[in-house]
């Protein structure tokens, strides 16, 4: 086994884009001292705030709720956990137990969020009914509207959310190939000018998944694992594959992405300036969130589910 490059320790992991190892005291040591930069610099989080974090459960919020959990010896702010329930049968009710005992051991109030609540369908229901759609583009909509809603009735000042370095690299990657300048523009955005959006902040941001895994194994965290059913059939799944073959390949592709993209945003925010000025935010007309349409795309969705689920009712034998 190779010793750690700092002392005489084994190493528990290789970071090939320092050709460094590490043992597990300077790996834990390497990976806080990160999180708290990222949170000092990308997120700044004030003295009494009330922080929602979106804990799925799953390592990256897992791990970012005890990250911040931590951060409240040094300085006093509450912190608030909120988990949204999509309705996957045999995934969620895992992790769902792992973010309750997790919540639990830090002693933060939990408060549990449902898309059957929001929208009238678990995920499943929606699949069922909208059989040929990709679920998550219905979840990734459906999520971010009740988690917005969930932070505003739990009287958060900000959302945390467990994307780390690698959901950025794909999202940047993502944004490129469907041509959505306009989102890679407002992706990461930490304050929207809307009190009705509860800014949101990303600790993670700077950490590469593995490395998120190994810190939440080392720290004995429980953490479902467990990938979600639907995941394979996304389209992020292929970036994933292929930006994993790369950083094998070229060690710290995944920070150069990461870091191009953080140079190249405002540039791009200023070459839009007019198409941003033309996508004024108002307020649905249903559920009055801030949108650019006269409908939001939450209240479509639910509204073709709707229409869909009639449809088949109607002519069910
Ligand atoms: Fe939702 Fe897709 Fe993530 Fe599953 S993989 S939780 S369907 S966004
Ligand atoms: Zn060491
Ligand atoms: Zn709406």
């Amino acid at each position: 086994m190779d010793s750690c490059s700092k002392c005489s320790r084994d190493s528990i992991i290789f970071l090939a884009y320092v050709k460094k190892h590490l043992c597990q005291k300077h790996f834990i040591e390497l990976f806080e001292k990160r999180a708290r930069k990222t949170i000092r610099t990308d997120c700044p989080i004030k003295k009494g705030m009330r922080v929602a974090v979106g804990l799925s459960g799953g390592k990256d919020s897992t791990v970012m709720l005890n990250i911040l959990a931590d951060l409240q010896k040094d300085l006093p702010f509450e912190l608030v956990a909120v988990t949204i329930d999509e309705g996957i049968k045999g995934y969620r009710n895992n992790s769902l137990e792992a973010a309750k005992i997790e919540a639990k051991k830090r002693n933060v109030e939990h408060h549990i969020f449902t898309f059957k609540a929001q929208t009238g369908h678990t995920l499943d229901e929606i699949m069922e009914i909208k059989k040929k759609e990709t679920p998550c583009s219905y979840c990734g909509v459906i999520r971010r509207h009740t988690l917005n809603k969930a932070a505003r009735e739990v009287n958060a000042d900000v959302i945390a959310i467990g994307h780390n370095l690698d959901d950025i690299a794909q999202t940047v990657l993502i944004n490129i190939m469907r041509n959505e300048p306009l989102r890679l523009v407002r992706f990461g955005e930490t304050v929207v000018e809307d009190k009705k959006f509860v800014p949101r902040i990303r600790p993670l941001a700077h950490a590469p998944e593995r490395e998120v895994a190994v810190y939440a194994l080392a720290k004995g965290f429980t953490v479902d694992f467990e990938e979600c059913p639907y995941a394979q059939k996304a389209f992020r799944m292929q970036i994933r594959n292929h930006l994993n073959d790369l950083e094998e390949k070229y060690p710290g592709t995944k920070f150069k992405i990461a870091n191009s993209f953080a140079t190249m945003q405002p540039l791009l925010k200023k070459g839009l300036e007019d198409t941003i000025a033309k996508n004024e935010l108002k307020y649905c007309v249903r559920c009055k969130d801030p949108t650019t349409t006269e409908l939001c795309m939450f209240c479509k969705m639910v509204e073709g589910i709707d229409e869909d689920a009639r449809d088949i009712k109607k002519t069910a034998p």
